[in-house]
């Protein structure tokens, strides 16, 4: 039997919202129908009426399910580097500890409206949680090599990790422009084009990134230095990491860049001159928790470019929960629109992900989850908003 769900307003994400509009979804989660109220398709059914908003299930476009037990571990605003340092050295535990923490974790990211995640993972640790998960995950298999001469063997036992994951949603992608060697980073994209794959990667999450890649100083030095790495041939480049590192990539390869909390209106203007199919995912809570600092958001909506929201992990967040995200946004840009900003939340991250004929938004015949925005103004959100799980 169908069941019919009304709300103050129904956003459909993907068509404007429906003042007192109601969806019918199968017993499935296969949607019937959205319509306006006292439409003769609702007419004598029993509908289940809700003060709130109901949108499609939200996508985290950027999660690492395997640092789950880092929860709480790490001080906030240590600036990323101190933070890269306390994750390598304090990451290591049972892999007991690790699986009951990434199922806590999976079971988190459920019952917050997500249904569906793009997951970076070092190891294959985080496989058998995700085949038993009721979420969608794509596996992004992270590998790192600044060192030119590493780049075959790293990338070969990236390949071993990523045949622990399911293959048509996996795909190895770069750690960051400061991790990865050009070298490879072109196979990485030899890769992707191969297999017709997106990548992930993180993006201008320090000033010091920058300072790297236009200078070769600051505290990347001391960084690579510590871990007793040679970085003799790499040469300041004289512009920032993202101009430096795109070209490395053929221009339909298509990435997420995920952070981007330093990344000025120049860079956003050179991926657009280079036409690149580029994605921005932003991480809000955890640049706060890193960094103390927020990306300039206005920059990318102003030049109309496609943005989805992460998580981050938990050893960067209080909580897997993309309306916590929604959230920070609107408090630190409260010129933005929920209308807009739900897309970022869910069907940009569905399209990216490969997954949009599923997910993201409320269409007849998609099964999006269906998530109760509750204790929201109008079409706003409110601090006191919380996220119910209706589907
Ligand atoms: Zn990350």
């Amino acid at each position: 039997m169908n069941t019919f769900f009304s709300a103050t307003y129904v956003m459909p994400v993907t068509g404007k919202p429906i003042k007192d509009g109601v969806v019918e979804v199968a017993d499935d989660g296969t949607i019937r129908g959205i319509y306006p109220p006292h439409s003769d398709a609702v007419a004598r059914k029993p509908i289940h009426n809700h003060a709130g908003i109901i949108t499609p299930g939200f996508v985290n476009t950027h999660c690492h399910l395997e640092l789950s037990h880092m929860k709480g571990a790490i001080p906030k605003q240590t600036g990323l580097i101190p933070f890269l340092q306390r994750v390598m050295a304090q990451r290591s535990t049972d892999e007991d500890n690790i699986t009951r923490a990434m199922r806590a974790a999976d079971k988190e990211l459920y019952d917050n409206g997500i249904v569906a995640v793009g997951d970076h993972a070092n190891t294959g640790v985080s496989a058998s949680v995700k085949k038993d998960s009721k979420l969608h995950y794509h596996t992004f298999v992270e590998v790192l090599g600044f060192e030119p001469e590493m780049a075959s063997s790293k990338f070969t036992e990236a390949l071993a990790v990523a045949g622990q994951f399911d293959k048509a949603t996996s795909s190895i992608t770069a750690h960051a422009p400061y991790s990865v060697s050009k070298e490879l980073f072109k196979l990485i994209d030899d890769e992707a084009q191969r297999r017709r794959v997106p990548l992930s990667v993180h993006n201008q999450e320090s000033e010091a990134e920058n300072r790297l890649f236009r200078y070769k100083e600051g505290p990347f030095l001391d960084f690579y230095r510590a871990l007793g790495k040679d970085i003799t041939d790499f040469k300041a480049q004289a512009r920032n990491s993202l101009h430096t590192v795109m070209p490395y990539l053929s221009v339909d390869t298509p990435v997420l860049l995920v952070h981007n909390t330093f990344t000025a209106a120049k860079d956003i203007f050179f991926v657009e001159r280079q036409g690149r199919n580029v994605t921005w995912c932003f991480c809000p809570n955890a640049n706060l928790y890193i960094e103390g600092t927020l990306p300039r958001i206005q920059h990318f909506v102003q030049y109309g470019h496609t943005i989805t929201l992460g998580t981050d992990s938990l050893a960067s967040n209080d909580c897997l929960c993309i309306l916590a995200e929604l959230k920070t946004i609107h408090q630190h840009f409260p010129e933005l629109s929920l209308t807009d900003t739900i897309q970022w939340a869910t069907i940009n991250g569905a399209r990216f992900l490969g997954i949009a004929e599923e997910f993201g938004s409320l269409e007849r015949g998609k099964t999006p989850g269906i998530n109760l925005l509750t204790k929201t103004r109008g079409l706003d959100l409110t601090p006191e908003t919380e996220v119910v799980r209706l589907i």
